[in-house]
Order: C-alpha cells, then sequence, then structure tokens
C-alpha cells in the first residue's frame, strides 16, 4: 500500500469515527447534547472522496469544486443547491480564519496577521513581482510558533503552540486570494516558508497540498508549491514518497555541523552528512531543482570558506540545486546582524566559483517585521 493510500485510509477511518460519533450525539439515547463546532471537520480541508464518505449530497467533486472556488461565494455561501448548503451547514464548519491586521511594506509585500477560530494567530506574507506576467508568492504557516528552536528566528522563540489543520493551511490562502489577489490562482506561488517546521505537521500539510493541486480546486502545479524545512530527515523520507509532491527547500544556514548544532537544535539529532545523503533519497524528478536556503549572519558563516565547504556539501547537487543566500533579518531580542554587502558579495562569488548556482533572495517585508525569521504572533 503506498503512503498515499494509507494516509488517505487513515483520514477516511477518522471520518468514519466521526460519523459514528455525530450519529451518537444525534441519537435519541442522548438527546439535549449539542453537536458543537469543536467536533466539526474543516470544508476546507476535504477532498472529494471525503465528501462522498460523508454522503454529502450531490457530485462530490463538483460540491468540492465549489467550495474552492472561495473567491466566487456570495454572501459567503457556496454556488451550491440548498440541499448541500444545509448539509454543509449541518455538518462541517466552513468558518475561515479572519483578517486581524494587514502591514503594507515600502517593498510591495504585505504581512497580513490572522486569527483561528480558536483564537490563535498566525502570520503570512503577501509578495507580488511585476515581471513579464503579474505573479504572486505566498509565504504561508503551517504551525501555531514551532519547535524546531532555530535562534536566528522569531517565530523559534515562540516554541510550539499546535500544528493548523488541513481546513486553516487552505482556508489562509483564500482567505489572503480574496483580500489581496492574485484574480487567477495560475498567478499564484505557494512557499511553506512561513511560521512553523511544516514536515512537523506533514499529514495536514500533504492534505493541504493535495487540495491545492486538485485539478478541480485552485490546480496549483507542484512546480509552484515549495516546502522548506530545517531537515527533519525522517520526514522527509516519508514525503519524498507521496504524491503529489511540492518542491523542497532546506534551511541549511552553515557550513560544518559545529555552527548547525549552535544555529539550529536539529542539528544535534541529524548531522550535515546523514542531511546530504536524505538528498540523494529525495531523488530529484523530471525538472525538479532543491532550493538551498542560506541566512547570512555576520561574522557567523559568512567567510569565503564557508562558502567553500558548502558547495564541497553539496558535491553533484550543485548542477540541479539553487543555493538562495538571504541577508539576516534584524529583529527585537537577537543579537545578530546581516554581513556587510561587500561580506555578502565575496560569498557569492565564492559559492559561483566553486560551481553553485546563486540567488540572492530579496527578503521582503522587512519594515512591517514581515521577512525570513521574524513572523511572531
Ligand atoms: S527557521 Fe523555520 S524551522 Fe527554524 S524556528 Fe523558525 S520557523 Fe521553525
Amino acid at each position: 500500500m503506498s503512503q498515499n493510500q494509507q494516509t488517505l485510509g487513515r483520514h477516511l477511518e477518522r471520518t468514519a469515527k466521526w460519523k459514528r460519533r455525530r450519529t451518537n450525539l444525534a441519537s435519541p439515547a442522548i438527546k439535549g447534547i449539542e453537536v458543537t463546532d469543536s467536533i466539526k471537520t474543516s470544508v476546507f480541508g476535504l477532498l472529494p472522496e471525503d465528501f462522498h464518505v460523508m454522503e454529502c449530497p450531490g457530485r462530490p467533486e463538483h460540491v468540492f469544486a465549489q467550495i474552492q472556488k472561495f473567491s466566487d461565494w456570495r454572501d459567503g455561501q457556496p454556488n451550491l443547491r440548498n440541499e448541500i448548503r444545509q448539509w454543509i451547514k449541518d455538518n462541517v464548519d466552513f468558518r475561515l480564519p479572519e483578517i486581524l491586521e494587514i502591514c503594507s511594506s515600502t517593498d510591495g509585500a504585505t504581512k497580513v496577521a490572522l486569527e483561528l477560530t480558536d483564537g490563535s494567530h498566525i502570520e503570512a506574507v503577501h509578495m507580488p513581482r511585476e515581471v513579464h506576467n503579474p505573479r504572486v508568492t505566498l509565504c504561508i504557516s503551517s504551525q501555531v510558533g514551532c519547535a524546531m528552536g532555530c535562534v536566528f528566528c522569531a517565530t523559534g522563540r515562540m516554541g510550539f503552540v499546535r500544528n493548523l489543520t488541513a481546513g486553516e493551511i487552505v482556508g489562509q490562502v483564500h482567505v489572503l486570494l480574496k483580500a489581496l489577489g492574485p484574480q487567477h490562482p495560475h498567478q499564484l506561488t505557494l512557499v511553506f516558508m512561513g511560521m512553523g517546521e511544516p514536515l512537523h505537521n506533514l499529514e495536514n500539510v500533504h492534505r493541504a497540498v493535495r487540495i491545492f493541486n486538485h485539478v478541480s480546486g485552485l490546480n496549483i502545479s507542484t512546480r509552484r508549491i515549495t516546502l522548506s524545512t530545517a531537515g527533519l530527515i525522517p520526514d522527509m523520507n516519508r514525503l519524498s514518497k507521496l504524491h503529489p509532491r511540492p518542491w523542497l527547500a532546506i534551511s541549511l544556514n552553515s557550513s560544518s555541523d559545529e555552527q548547525r548544532q549552535k544555529l539550529m537544535p536539529i542539528g544535534n539529532t541529524y548531522s550535515m552528512k546523514e542531511l546530504r545523503l536524505a538528498l540523494d533519497h529525495w531523488g530529484l524528478l523530471n525538472g525538479e531543482k532543491l532550493l538551498i536556503g542560506y541566512i547570512l549572519l555576520d561574522g557567523i558563516n559568512d567567510k569565503p570558506e564557508d562558502a567553500e565547504r558548502t558547495a564541497d556539501w553539496l558535491g553533484d547537487l550543485r548542477r540541479v540545486s539553487n543555493v538562495n543566500l538571504i541577508s539576516f533579518n534584524e529583529h527585537e531580542g537577537c543579537s545578530f546582524k546581516a554581513p556587510p554587502h561587500e561580506t555578502q558579495e565575496r560569498f557569492a562569488s565564492a559559492l559561483k566559483d566553486n560551481g553553485c548556482f546563486v540567488t540572492r533572495r530579496k527578503s521582503r517585508g522587512g519594515d512591517v517585521s514581515g521577512a525570513c525569521g521574524q513572523l511572531i504572533r
């Protein structure tokens, strides 16, 4: 049985349990007990097969498509006949995260704070790009807080609060799309680089990826969905076998185990050698690339020797990966500094001289604390 089938099996089992529980709650033997919202599944986290299992009236594919066309909803209702709307009202939760605050940066990025239905807060960043055709990258969250504790990251200092459900991850995107665009989902790129370690919440994140990628939903190609991990190797291995599979980004940020252990506690669990082997195990598909994120910290990991070691570590993956250099975004409560411009240039040149393909990511939203590593609630 494939991983996908196992995941679906687990979900269907939970759905069946959910149905039994609802039947019990509604039975005359325990009459008077209200079915509360807390046991309802979010409608945004359901796939067509779930609508089928849950015996929703109507054609499951059609119900799914109309739910996922959230921007076309009128008066807070999907374009579905009354019987289906009633079923939704009675059986599932169709509340979405609410926008608490919108902060616009001078560079065109917008940081959005959202409140989930239990009162937890998350943040996401909307980054339009004026290239040949308009494009928008949405940096989205997968958890409230994060357990990874990377010392340069504001989210890491929050600690872990909870995982987002698939419905909350999908709902977050619908809310941002409706408020800020783009109008057409094919202009959208999603990056799981907001709050949280997505592989720590793999089941919900992968379900959300399936929903985003579904041909009757937003139909976002896996080439336009990137998941960034600090390097949870067992879950990278699990994800490598799942379909659809988003592109993988590794948050590396170090050129030696010693450095990594100081910056990212996960370095104490998995060595860089093990991480490199896991990238071989990932097995790139046709046209796929690996993204290697490297945050430059002044005097810590920014010397030409660091660049040389990083290139050596990549080895033959240099041909199929982008090393994405990010200048550290300074923030309150963190003493790291961004290296001077010349140091960053020297580092990028040393990588290039050693055969790496290098991109310089200009972090956006820094003036509204929406840049990489600054999201906190
Ligand atoms: S950098 Fe990513 S993995 Fe590390 S603490 Fe921050 S959100 Fe978590």
